[in-house]
């Protein structure tokens, strides 16, 4: 079973990603290693590279506030 603090987003003072109180560990949703955090991003960046300007950019601005470098 897997360990809160095996997640991506925990650190010394709790959730990162989340508004929650206390970290819900394993059977957390949002739950996913630094390994899979790493992968799932790249396949991001890969899909929105798929995309031709303007709809790259638009997806850039609207989903990650224009801070995803591709
Ligand atoms: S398991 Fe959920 S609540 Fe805990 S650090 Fe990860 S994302 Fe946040």
């Amino acid at each position: 079973m897997p360990k809160k603090q095996n997640c991506f987003a925990y650190k010394k003072n709790g959730c990162k990603a989340l508004r929650v109180k206390e970290c819900e560990g394993c059977i957390c949703p949002f739950f996913k290693t630094k390994g899979e955090y790493k992968r799932g991003k790249k396949e991001v960046k890969k899909r929105i590279n798929s995309y031709d300007e303007p709809e790259r950019s638009y997806l850039i601005d609207a989903y990650y506030g224009g801070k995803l470098k591709v």
